[in-house]
């Protein structure tokens, strides 16, 4: 059953091969046997059997939704009521919260079965999963190395096969870092097109949740719930939400892709350059034309995003000061020692780190030099986006400029860690969506391909992807051991 994609397993539970207990129960049991890989924070077993038996009465009375009855596992930055919520921090290793987020909520409405929370790194500061309370999580590919992040749980358990599909969140390209290093898809969409609401904040103006499945067919149905407007969340988009499955088979003659000569320079290692000239041709026979553009401030966007995202992290992450919720220090001597020993004994040292920098770069005397400044380079990079957009549909690049890396081996050099974002993060800063979908293997590892389109073009993004699906059976391979 687990080998089954989303889709398929959906018309199956419809037809009755199986219920949804029993394939609630066969993910459950996969999720014991690779614990290793430690994937899952929390596992809801007896929960996600007994919404199962809930979701195959819901199938017989014949009310269901295309979810029904399929197991998901949520990223464990989206709040879920009466289940623990950590954000893979040791602050909320005790927290549970009173409500549902709105991703959830939605997700649980249409019927799908969580099976658990996931690993990620801690409040969503990392590119490898190692900055977790948790522990870091291994990559079904090859367990030394890391699956990325900071949604690495997801992109394991889907690539491993412990859930047939996952919610992510992608600040600087969480979603799509670790989809590329694990071999599956994932999708970020527009910022404000799926609620925040419950989605723990790391930098609010950046983040924004998305699918992780096998492929993208798998991707447009999970979007469908997730998006749309909320107005718990004041920076949804009230904007009508697009049939995604509808246009998948769209043909893509005369399609115009532009490929940045920033992100193809020599920058770019020549095994990860060939995997993707041989994946960008294959659009070229499907009948689209490649052109050549030139996005001159796309080298800004890391020191930009180094000081917007960690100046919103210390804005966000200031409510956790052992008063309202979350960790607490032993007998502390007065509020002072309660705050600073609280922080200090509970937040691990990368997010330690970005708060100071954020606190830095906000501070008088430093906010026109650092702050202010980002904000100007932050606008070139969105009109860098919006010139090229005006000339091509779409634009293809890498997600990572290597492979997944060894567990351990940049976790003591931040500046090479946050390197490992260069191709994801300008995505972020303009608001825009992309996508990572699997494009071939380098060494046995997965590569992945970026493919970055105009505001609200998820449904275009979706169909580029899963013509190339069509034409390549990269997403179809599964990790040895796990298949
Ligand atoms: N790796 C980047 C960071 O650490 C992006 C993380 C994310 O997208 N949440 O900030």
């Amino acid at each position: 059953m687990h080998t089954k994609t989303l889709k398929e397993l959906a018309q199956c539970l419809r037809s009755g091969e199986f219920s949804s207990l029993e394939l609630t129960q066969a993910f459950l049991n996969r999720i014991k046997k690779h614990q290793d890989l430690n994937a899952y924070i929390t596992v809801t077993e007896e929960l996600a059997l007994q919404n199962a038996k809930a979701a195959d009465a819901r199938i017989a009375s014949g009310n269901a939704t295309v979810l029904t009855g399929i197991p998901i596992a949520q990223k464990d930055i989206f709040c879920t009521l009466d289940v623990k919520t950590t954000c893979g921090s040791k602050m909320l290793d005790n927290f549970t919260a009173p409500y549902n987020a709105t991703v959830v909520e939605k997700l649980n409405q249409a019927g799908a079965v969580m099976l658990g929370k996931l690993n990620m790194d801690e409040f969503a500061m990392g590119s490898s999963n190692e900055t977790s309370f948790y522990g870091v999580v291994k990559n079904p590919w090859n367990i030394n190395t890391v699956p990325g992040g900071s949604s690495g749980g997801s992109a394991a358990a889907v690539a491993a096969r412990l859930t047939v599909c996952a919610t992510g969140t992608d600040t600087g390209g969480s979603i799509r870092q670790p989809a590329a290093l694990c071999g599956i898809t994932g999708l970020k969409p527009t910022y404000g097109r799926i609620s925040r609401y419950g989605m723990i904040a790391y930098a609010s103006s950046l983040d924004q949740g998305g699918p992780m499945t096998r492929n993208a067919e798998d991707a447009a149905i999970l979007l469908q719930t997730m998006a749309g407007f909320d107005e718990k969340d004041s920076t949804s988009v009230d904007q009508p939400v697009p049939d995604y499955s509808a246009g998948l088979n769209a043909p893509l003659k005369g399609l115009k892709i532009g490929l940045p000569k920033e992100f193809f320079g020599s920058g770019l290692n020549s095994d990860m350059a060939a995997t993707l000239e041989i994946a960008i041709n294959e659009y070229k026979k499907l009948g689209a034309e490649i052109k050549e553009i030139s996005m001159p401030n796309l080298k800004l966007a890391i020191p930009a995003y180094y000081v917007i995202a960690p100046a919103e992290c210390s804005a966000n992450l200031s409510r956790f000061d052992g008063v309202r919720y979350g960790y607490r220090c032993d007998n502390p001597s007065d509020l002072a020692d309660l705050y600073t020993r609280s922080r200090g004994e509970a937040f691990g040292k990368e997010v330690k780190r970005r708060i100071l920098m954020g606190t830095y770069a906000l501070s008088a005397g430093y906010y026109d030099a650092y702050y202010i400044k980002a904000q100007k380079i932050r606008r070139l990079i969105s009109d860098d986006f919006k010139n090229a957009l005006a000339d091509v549909d779409v634009i293809m690049g890498p997600v990572t400029p290597t492979t997944a890396f060894g567990i351990g081996e940049k976790m003591d050099d931040p500046i090479e860690m946050y390197l490992s974002d260069i191709y994801t993060i300008a995505i972020n800063l303009a608001g825009l969506p992309a996508m990572s979908i699997p494009a071939g293997f380098i060494d046995g590892m997965p590569v992945g391909l970026q493919i970055i389109g105009n505001y609200f073009a998820e449904d275009r993004l979706l169909n580029l992807a899963h013509q190339f699906q069509q034409v390549t059976n990269w997403h179809q391979h599964s990790p040895k051991g796990f298949e």
